[in-house]
Order: structure tokens, then sequence, then C-alpha cells
């Protein structure tokens, strides 16, 4: 299996970006023939990841995020990196309904989202250089006989 296509895009870390980001993603999906239920999933995930990056990373500094996207067969892979603060403990942090920010009414459940709507999450961070969310989803799960017999 090879990689069958790729994108990369690089944006400052304000929060209006944040839509930008996520219709991206979107957009370089169709090409997969998502439901619209799988869009959505990715959608939500990318949203969850780049607001972490805003928010978390570089806090009250703009910084750049990028996101690389990648094509692996029926597989997206779906890489946000920042190169802010960092996370000092990744499995307390990924634990459902912790946050660092309570004052801030954050609910702590973004990496819950993400585990919940990807198939496979992987969070790799240092603390002061920086985060990288690598997320998979197979698209099309259980359409495979349906899209041969309608071909
Ligand atoms: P919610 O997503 O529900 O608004 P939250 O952002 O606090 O709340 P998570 O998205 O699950 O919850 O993240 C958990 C914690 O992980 C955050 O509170 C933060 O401390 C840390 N974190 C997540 N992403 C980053 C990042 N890119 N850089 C630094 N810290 C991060
Ligand atoms: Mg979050």
């Amino acid at each position: 299996m090879s990689i069958t296509n790729e994108m990369e895009i690089i944006f400052d870390s304000r929060s209006e970006n944040e839509g930008f980001a996520r219709v991206a993603v979107a957009a370089f999906m169709t090409q997969l023939n998502p439901t619209i239920e799988e869009v959505a999933d990715v959608k939500t995930a990318v949203s969850e990841a780049v607001t972490n990056s805003i928010i978390h990373g570089y806090e009250d500094i703009i910084g750049k995020i990028s996101i690389r996207t990648r094509i692996l067969e029926k597989e997206l892979i779906v890489e946000i990196k920042d190169q802010g603060k960092g996370i000092e403990d990744i499995k307390q942090a990924m634990e459902p309904m912790y946050t660092s920010k309570p004052e801030q009414e954050r609910s702590g459940m973004g990496f819950a989202f993400m585990e919940a709507f990807m198939d496979d999450i992987q969070v790799y961070s240092q603390s002061g250089y920086g985060t990288k969310v690598v997320m998979k989803k197979t698209i099309g799960k259980g359409r495979e006989l349906w899209t041969t017999q309608s071909l």
C-alpha cells in the first residue's frame, strides 16, 4: 500500500481559522466518497485538535498550525501539529473530562471526541516544543459490497 494523495496546509492559530481547517480537510476527503456522517466525524475531530492547538498550545500568542492529510487506499490520515507549549502528561491529558482550564468552562472532552469519531489517535508531545496529533479513519467501512455491486 502506498500514499495515493497528500495535502498540507499551514495557518495562524487564530480562532477564525478553525472553521477553515475543518472545511479544508472535509473538502480533501470527498475523493473517498464519504457519507455525510463520516465527513461530520472528521470535521469534529479536526475542530477539536485545532482548537486545542489554539487554546492550549499557543494560549495568548499566535503561532503556526500545520495539517498534513494523506490518503492511503481507503484510509484518511490527518496530522495536526503545533509548536506550542506541549503536553507534560499525555496519558492524563487524554483522560475523558480532564482539562487544565476548568476556569474557562472547558469540559475536557476534546480527546474523547477525537477517539470516538476516528478509528485511531496517537498523540506525540514534548513540553516546550509542541504537539502532534495523528488520527486515522477508514472511509467506506461496510460499504465495500455495495460499491462493487453498483459498478
Ligand atoms: P474541551 O476540548 O472539552 O473544550 P479541553 O480542551 O481541556 O476541553 P481536551 O481537548 O480533551 O480537553 O484536552 C485535554 C487537555 O490536554 C487540555 O486541557 C490541555 O491541558 C491538553 N492539551 C490538549 N491539546 C494540547 C495542545 N495542542 N497543546 C498543549 N496542551 C494540550
Ligand atoms: Mg479541547
